[in-house]
């Protein structure tokens, strides 16, 4: 998605339609694939899967190759990844107003970051493909009632209900149309001027002025607006802050849907994945001998993969080898989620060995799926302090290095939800209840989203 100011596409069509890549399609059905759905009547899955597959891409090879190369910056600490949005997208937030509120809460914490960082930062959302969770449990119970766990959007329903929560591949079609929906308004949004830095920045001065943490962030939100001045000063046109390259990332994680929407590339003959620019193998389904890895092995997409706490330095080497043989920087985005209190520990030894592999690969810190917690409520929650110390303690750990901590991922929303606690309007457990709305895991709201933005740019950039 983007883009201005750019080369123009391949006048070429840049993907054929209706074709799959034979490899992609027969390989990882023989491998064992984890949190897959069971579809009671195969005949309907197939149907949903035959007409997905002759859709037109969502996105297109040269934009995930433009991808690729603004990784490479990342993994060569010449810009910085923001990664963010929700946890589980749902396809009743497919509204003009969710999808605004949350490009604007990307688009005012990379205006921050940018500034801190000096290098240009590198916007993907978890946005408009984000439709599938693996849920920990198969089942959940309520009230001596068992039904199938809430799988996404893209698998069944989050009602409570059996009728609700059974698995129904017409929803896969929902979330092709959903993606594509979301991603028409994104590539209006960020190149209709919507996204013009100083606008962007205006709105960065509303937060300051009305949040409990604003003297805080008045010395930093001050220096930027002397930045713009004097840009504007010496003329600087607007071409450059008024449209800005904006990307589009998911778990791959339903196999049939990601392979029905990968193509070969006119171009190069390569796959591509075309449901999203970037796409990455989550810490439940990345078996080096799995369906999963093998599908990201044969796609051209930058990939990621989460590493949790238990991953061994040989793992991550692993990985390199079986998706990134030729050292490429941009393939491949280690994101790291291991809790405030093992990053420390855990991530020195895997930086480690996959430098000393030569890989250059981008590491990314998640500092929110290793820190959450069941309140006392029994809300599944996360605290804004645990977020931020696991962000020192990655920037930390790089600095020690000698390496690059080349960005965040971040489950937020651009909407006023209670669902973590802390942050500058110091939402409480107690809280909680209040606008709990998350179809998955907590996110962190507009304010604390661009609370972490701000304390981020002061307590590691400087
Ligand atoms: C997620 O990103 O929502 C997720 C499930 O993360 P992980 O695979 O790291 O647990
Ligand atoms: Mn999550």
């Amino acid at each position: 998605m983007t883009i201005a100011p750019a080369p123009p596409l391949s006048p070429d069509p840049v993907v054929r339609t209706a074709e799959r890549s034979p490899g992609v399609r027969h390989s990882w059905r023989d491998l064992p694939a984890a949190h897959q759905p069971s579809y009671p009547d195969a005949e309907a899955l197939h149907e949903v899967i035959a007409d997905l597959a002759s859709y037109p891409p969502l996105v297109f090879a040269g934009e995930c190759d433009r991808l690729r190369a603004r990784l490479a910056e990342v993994a060569r600490g010449e810009a910085f990844l923001l990664q963010g949005g929700d946890c589980a997208e749902a396809f009743d937030a497919v509204s003009a107003e969710h999808i605004r509120n949350k490009l604007k809460t990307l688009l005012q914490m990379s205006a921050v970051l940018t500034y801190a960082a000096s290098v240009p930062v590198v916007k993907v959302g978890r946005i408009a493909g984000q439709y599938a969770k693996p849920r920990s449990q198969p089942t959940e119970t309520r009230q001596g009632v068992t039904l199938p766990a809430y799988l996404g959007d893209a698998v069944n329903g989050l009602a409570f209900t059996e009728s609700a929560r059974a698995p129904d591949p017409e929803r896969l079609r929902r979330m092709y149309h959903a993606s594509a929906a979301t991603l028409n308004l994104v590539r209006a949004f960020t190149t209709g001027g919507y996204a013009d830095l100083r606008q962007v920045h205006a709105w960065n001065r509303d937060f300051v002025r009305s949040s409990p943490s604003g003297q805080r962030y008045e010395r930093l939100a001050g220096e930027i607006d002397k930045a713009l001045s004097f840009m504007r000063a010496c003329g600087a046109g607007p071409d450059g802050v008024r449209a800005v390259e904006f990307y589009a990332s998911h778990e791959a994680l339903l196999l049939d849907y990601e392979a029905a929407l990968t193509r070969t590339d006119s171009r190069t003959g390569e796959s591509y994945d075309t449901s999203g620019h970037m796409v990455w193998i989550g810490e439940r389904t990345r078996q080096l001998n799995g369906a999963h890895i093998d599908f990201a092995s044969r796609i051209r997409n930058s990939l990621g993969i989460k590493l949790g706490p238990e991953t061994t330095p040989e793992e991550a080497v692993a990985y390199v080898e079986r998706l990134d043989p030729q050292r490429e920087p941009g393939r491949l985005t280690f994101i790291v989620r291991m809790g405030a209190d093992r990053i420390r520990d855990r991530l020195p030894a895997l930086v480690e060995k996959v430098t000393a592999s030569g890989a250059q690969v981008a590491w990314v810190t998640d500092p929110m799926h290793g820190n959450t917690f069941e309140a006392a409520s029994g809300h599944k929650t996360r605290r804004f302090d645990d977020v931020l110390d696991e962000v020192k303690g990655f920037f930390a750990v790089h600095k020690a290095l000698g390496t690059h901590p080349g960005g965040i991922h971040i489950e937020l929303t651009g909407d006023d939800v209670t669902e973590c606690v802390g942050g500058g309007d110091e939402i409480l457990v107690e809280d909680l209840h209040q606008r709990y709305e998350t179809a998955c895991d907590p996110r962190l709201n507009r304010s604390q989203s661009l609370d972490l933005a701000f304390l981020v740019a002061d307590c590691v950039f400087r």
